[in-house]
């Protein structure tokens, strides 16, 4: 399209100042340009219109140009609008209150005016400077924005933020925007997408190496973002992109430093907005990432509204993940890096609707009921809330939705018991956030080993057909057949499972009580990545070219159950990789005579569901020693 055809003009004639903020607000697209004509407008309430809402308005009398305001907008606005001689005549019979718009709605060749922020390498002070930037030659790079992450309080730091990169990459895609998503070593699982079939179909080209970045990031970190106590094991489950997120046709899915570089050349997209994360690792530091690009000379900017770092969290400072993030983007900014408050762009230019509630109350540490934090005494956790500012955080314990009578959040709080934890924000009594939900278990104390263990004892044979409809149990040994192991750690005496499964036992009356640790099996880390179709002789990162999970540490997932005589007496939450065992030590009440181990899938079959049963076994009534 031309430049001139891309100009999209609503003329209307409206009667009084608040009729033209109604008509205004209907628009879809932001008022980039606006004429006011008529006998009124060089004294009309326009004058008082909110520069940030209308950043080029531009006022006329009787169709002549205002220059200042012109000036000030740096656009050619009033040579492009035209009045023909029947609104002349219009306007000159207007009554004062009787006013002839021409407004100019915002096109995708037009130019934005960023506030960008810098910070002084030194002192830290912060340095703004206003930035034209031209929508149609802008990228958003989207970093590692995936599906799963080995620690469960940044993965559903992810999830916690879809609703606000969603809105704002609709807002972005609206102003003529390139949204590039890169999930780096997940692209390959966009082979037939046309987004990434586009994106590896670019014809390469040499990426120049014109100056170099170098940020100090000074946010503790290096471990998992859950705090003290159990903390996450490294692993790589991640198969593709967060499914909140909202992938556009138009969009692009790119894969590897030269493929991302051609393409924002071949596009002519010389203004970049980072965003994704982690800010101190992949969003730095990948190669489709922010130094990459911006060694190979391109403007790189990040979104510090849009990005997470991976940093720690200290309940006792407290040092919440949102400290760290802030923490990591102003590290950027003194080593260079202009950062800006993408949400706040878009609401200069009126493209932002402040009644969308896309922020959601944040918590540290943060499991979740499909992915329970486990802790062993208490845990004190953090609630956070870096947007909407100025808001109450009130929380609930007992399951209940929080209100704006619920209990005011202060500082990081214990959790002595297993809880589900609510909590939202609030303002002047009105919910203005979306809610953050948590829950959390409490380990029982390890149990005894038993004095008879499950591979001592005959279970008694099942009724459906055990050739077929029923994987078999496998004693001292994982369902494959490798030693059970579950966190680091190597039992020899269990059952390993593939969920669903059971084995049922006669119960004796020297019984005491059922003992066992219980939890995902943990070989899916050390498996050759063959075993599960993955063609590396060697995952590089790790010696001896032990696997991490790569892509399937997020698939298993299995729930323990207890049953004496048809009742459940006991269970585990839902288990997930790299979870510390769930300690059963149940009691078997007098007169009981089946039990049965239960594993089942927890909602959603996987061939990777392998359940370990470790020390499992019975501790016996009056045992001369207990272990
Ligand atoms: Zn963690």
């Amino acid at each position: 399209m031309s430049k001139m055809t891309d100009w999209q003009w609503k003329e209307t004639m409206i009667q009084g100042c608040d009729m033209i903020d109604e008509f205004l607000k209907e628009l879809e697209r932001p008022v980039i340009n606006l004429a006011v004509v008529g006998m009124t407008a060089s004294n009309s309430r326009y004058r008082e219109l909110e520069p940030i809402r209308y950043p080029a308005y531009a006022f006329g009398r009787m169709g002549s140009s205002n220059r200042k305001f012109r000036t000030e907008a740096g656009l050619s606005c009033m040579e492009e609008i035209t009045m023909d001689s029947r609104r002349h005549i219009l306007a000159r019979v207007a009554v004062f209150f009787l006013l002839v718009l021409g407004v100019k709605l915002w096109a995708a060749d037009r130019v934005l005016v960023l506030q960008q922020q810098t910070r002084d390498p030194k002192t830290g002070a912060p340095t703004l400077a206003k930035k034209t930037i031209d929508p149609s030659k802008t990228a958003v790079i989207i970093i590692d924005p995936w599906n799963f992450h080995w620690c469960m309080t940044a993965c559903q730091r992810v999830a916690s933020m879809a609703p606000r990169w969603n809105r704002a990459l609709e807002c972005a895609r609206k102003l003529g925007m390139q949204v590039i998503w890169a999930p780096t070593e997940v692209a390959s699982m966009y082979a037939g997408m046309p987004q990434r079939e586009r994106a590896a179909a670019v014809p390469l080209i040499e990426v120049p190496e014109l100056r170099k970045l170098v940020a100090k990031f000074t946010a503790p970190g290096g471990g998992c973002m859950c705090g003290p106590g159990i903390s996450c094991e490294v692993n790589y489950g991640a198969d593709g992109i967060a499914p909140a997120l909202v992938i556009d046709p138009n969009d692009l899915i790119v894969s590897g430093r030269q493929e991302t570089y051609s393409i924002l050349k071949h596009k002519g997209l010389d203004y970049i907005i980072y965003m994704g994360l982690h800010t101190n690792v992949c969003l730095f530091g990948r190669p489709e990432a922010l130094k990459s690009m911006y060694e190979a000379g391109l403007d790189c900017v990040l979104a510090r509204d849009l990005n997470d770092a991976i940093t720690l969290y200290d309940p006792q400072q407290p040092y919440t993940p949102d400290d760290g993030t802030a923490q990591t983007d102003s590290d950027l900014e003194k080593a260079g890096i202009p950062t800006i408050n993408f949400v706040d762009e878009m609401r200069k230019v009126g493209l932002w609707n402040s009644d969308w509630v896309v922020d959601s109350v944040r918590l540290a540490p943060w499991g979740t009921v499909a992915r329970p934090y486990f802790f062993e005494e208490a845990t004190r956790v953090a609630l956070t809330c870096p947007w909407p500012k100025d808001v109450e955080i009130r929380y609930t314990l007992d399951g209940s939705a929080p209100a704006a009578t619920s209990k005011i959040y202060a500082k990081p709080f214990p959790l002595r018991e297993t809880t589900t934890l609510r909590a939202a924000a609030f303002r002047h009594g009105r919910k203005v956030s979306l809610e953050g939900r948590g829950f959390y278990a409490r380990l029982g104390p390890v149990p005894p080993q038993p004095d008879v263990y499950l591979d001592q004892i005959e279970p008694i044979k099942e009724s459906y057909p055990w050739w077929f409809s029923f994987w078999h149990p496998v004693f001292n040994r994982s369902f494959e057949g490798k030693k059970l192991l579950m966190r680091g750690r190597i039992y020899d005496k269990g059952v390993g499972m593939r969920a669903p499964a059971n084995l049922r036992y006669g119960l004796k009356p020297e019984y005491d009580r059922f003992v066992a640790r219980v939890g995902v099996d943990g070989n899916l880390r050390h498996a050759p990545p063959a075993d599960y179709g993955l063609f590396v002789d060697k995952v590089p990162s790790e010696p001896g070219g032990e696997g991490m999970g790569e892509m399937f540490a997020q698939q298993p997932s299995v729930q323990f159950r207890l049953f004496i005589d048809g009742e459940m007496v006991a269970e585990s939450p839902v288990m997930r990789f790299s979870q510390e065992p769930w300690r059963f030590d149940v009691k078997i009440p007098p007169g009981s005579r089946l039990l049965n181990l239960t594993v089942t899938d927890a909602g959603s079959r996987s061939v990777l569901d392998l359940a370990d049963w470790a020390d499992a076994g019975f501790v016996l009534k009056n045992a001369a020693n207990p272990k």
